[in-house]
């Protein structure tokens, strides 16, 4: 269960805080990378009505004009960094620490395995 992306006004600036659901997430990542509403259907399994609808609520939240310019909202709210989300060991851990959110449980998991590998790996080179 990964928690919606919480983020506050930029250091530039920005307008009030946004929320998006980690559903609606991904559908942004995919318009970024220039996909298709259909497209973006069949790579969530959703119906395009779906897609359409969550499309909607992205350009509500963050009150942009159409999904170009939400495709920059997020960009410059912290949200939307064009690198796929990656969860479950220590990079994914590192990154939600970076974009200031908790990190999920799968991350944190990931996290206390990398540092006891790390500890045994002290421990071989003291020995
Ligand atoms: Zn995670």
């Amino acid at each position: 269960m990964t928690a919606p992306a919480q983020v506050g006004p930029s250091p530039s600036g920005g307008g009030p805080a946004v929320s998006l659901s980690p559903r609606q997430l991904e559908v942004l990542q995919h318009i970024a990378a220039g996909l298709t509403g259909p497209e973006i259907a069949h790579a969530m399994h959703l119906a395009v009505g779906t897609v359409h609808y969550h499309q909607q609520v992205i350009l509500t939240v963050l009150k942009a004009r159409n999904l170009t310019n939400a495709v920059f909202l997020a960009c410059r709210a912290g949200v939307l960094d064009g690198r796929p989300r990656r969860h479950g060991d220590h990079a994914g851990f590192a990154a939600h620490v970076y974009r200031g959110e908790e990190p999920c449980e799968a991350c944190q998991v990931g996290e206390r395995a990398y540092r006891a590998e790390r500890r045994e790996a002290r421990k071989r080179n003291a020995a």
